[in-house]
């Protein structure tokens, strides 16, 4: 075949292909998916779907028609166009596929966009009935079935998935216990007193949050999940156990074929691997730094701004990726929204709140080292999260007071 071959469906797949077709690339781009289904949007999964909010329709993120038009091909296991659409091997000296079906497809340049599998709970059990973990919309649609007559929900891991899980869960009027390992919630990804504001807030919803929990046991009765002891003993009565403890890249396919692999598979600022004729981005992938480290971040913005420069990079230019990252989370009535990365701020200041508590929702934290802006948190405050992408962006940097005075105008420092 030739051309350009993408593997896994998703939406850095979907971007790389959209990419390389508004870049000018007139050569066949076939996209591989391991799933039967076109590509879709993981976010509203444990939000609007599971609410009931959002329909199956709303979460593709492009008509069979739109991708036709567009000259993207696309094969997915069985319903679409072919069965085994899955790549179980890269011959990089031939530059071709194997596929799950044992074909092989032969390529001039090939994107590794295979996303991240859940990191599985290494306890028996782990696999009874109503124990659940969410990455796909199948996954999504079970938990959301599962939902309707629950009664009891207990949720292991109280990351993003869990938390925002458990906000819908309550909604639905739900009891809901949430068994966090570490002595916070959300401890990889926020720090400390954004922990503190979401165990208030998920407490002050009736949640049960057990910090430093160690899962020891899921007790189950024919079969069927019934409850989850804890290592001090407790049980937990339940009836739908959600698994949110991670992810691992799905790098062993870049592996097997000699790339280099660090918890994902490594490219460069251009998303390019050792190979010139192969890039890799979105969740599969963690970027080499300038300074030498590894950065690895699972997030939507991550996933298209990778793509973007890796469908780049295959047309033999550079796009390096220098965006401030960004992330969002929607729990209960409360959306944060992130900009930067908090790591190893040395002064916070606080905007819009006059009291930092459950009881106001609508304010941002400011992070700053050594005097310079590098993070944003906000939460309900969308125009603090737009400005402070475009301040750090372009690295203009409001002093603390400048942006804990509510009315000082910081869009003002970006003309
Ligand atoms: P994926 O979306 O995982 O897609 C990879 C695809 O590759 C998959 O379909 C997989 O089946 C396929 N694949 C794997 N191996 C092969 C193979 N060998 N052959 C063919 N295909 C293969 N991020 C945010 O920024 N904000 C949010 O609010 C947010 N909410 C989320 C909610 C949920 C429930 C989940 C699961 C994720 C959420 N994320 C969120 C994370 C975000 O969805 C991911 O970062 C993003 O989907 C990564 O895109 P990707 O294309 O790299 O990987
Ligand atoms: P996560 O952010 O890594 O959180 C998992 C949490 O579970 C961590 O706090 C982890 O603690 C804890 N944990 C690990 N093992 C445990 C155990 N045995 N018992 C109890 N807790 C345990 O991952 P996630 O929430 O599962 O999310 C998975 C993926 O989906 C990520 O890529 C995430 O970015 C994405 N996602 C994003 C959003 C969003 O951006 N809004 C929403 C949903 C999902 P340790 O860190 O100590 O291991």
């Amino acid at each position: 075949m030739g051309g350009i071959l993408i593997v896994g469906a998703g939406l850095a797949g979907l971007t790389v292909a959209e990419t390389l077709r508004a870049e000018g690339y007139a050569g066949p781009v076939t996209l591989l998916g391991a799933e039967p289904h076109a590509p879709y949007q993981r976010p509203p999964l444990s939000k609007g779907f599971l609410l009931g909010e959002t329909a199956e329709a709303q979460l593709m993120m492009r008509t069979a028609e739109a991708m036709e038009k567009k000259g993207i091909g696309l094969k997915v296991p069985a319903g679409t166009h072919s069965a085994g659409a899955g790549v179980t091997a890269i011959d990089r000296g031939a530059k071709q596929v194997t596929l799950a079906d044992g074909s092989t497809l032969a390529y001039d340049g090939l994107a590794l966009c295979t996303g991240a599998r859940l990191r599985p709970l290494p306890l028996a059990g782990a696999d009874a009935d109503g124990v659940f973990g969410l990455r796909s919309l199948d996954d999504a649609k079970a938990i959301k079935a599962a939902l309707e007559t629950a009664q009891n929900v207990v949720i292991i891991g109280g990351g993003f998935i869990g938390l925002e899980v458990a906000a819908v869960a309550r909604k639905k009027g739900k009891q809901v216990t949430v068994l966090e390992a570490a002595e916070r919630l959300m401890a990889r990804v926020v720090p400390p007193h954004l922990s503190q504001f979401y165990l208030d807030l998920h407490r002050g919803q009736g949640v049960e949050v057990v910090l430093a929990a160690t899962v020891a046991e899921l007790i189950g009765a024919a079969g069927r999940i019934a409850a989850v002891r804890t290592g001090d003993g407790r049980e937990f009565p339940a009836d739908l156990v959600l698994v949110g403890i991670g992810v691992i890249a799905n790098a062993e396919l870049a592996q097997a074929a000699g790339l280099d692999v660090a918890g994902g598979i490594v490219v460069d600022a251009c998303s390019r691997t050792a190979d010139p004729a192969i890039v890799a981005a979105g969740d599969c992938s963690v970027r080499r730094l300038d300074d030498g480290g590894l950065r690895r971040l699972e997030s939507v913005q991550n996933a298209m701004e990778q793509a973007k420069s890796a469908a780049v990079a295959l047309l033999g230019r550079e796009r390096p990726f220098t965006a401030t990252p960004w992330f969002w989370s929607d729990q209960y009535d409360v959306k944060l929204q992130m900009a930067g990365l908090t790591a190893g701020f040395d002064t916070v200041v606080t905007r819009g709140a006059a009291k930092v508590d459950t009881t106001t929702r609508k304010f941002s934290w400011y992070y700053f080292r050594a005097g310079r802006l590098i993070a944003i948190d906000s939460l309900n405050q969308s125009p603090d999260h737009l400005t402070g992408r475009k301040l750090l962006d372009k690295g203009i940097s409001p002093t603390p007071a400048q942006a804990a005075e509510s009315s000082f105008d910081l869009a003002a420092l970006l003309a």
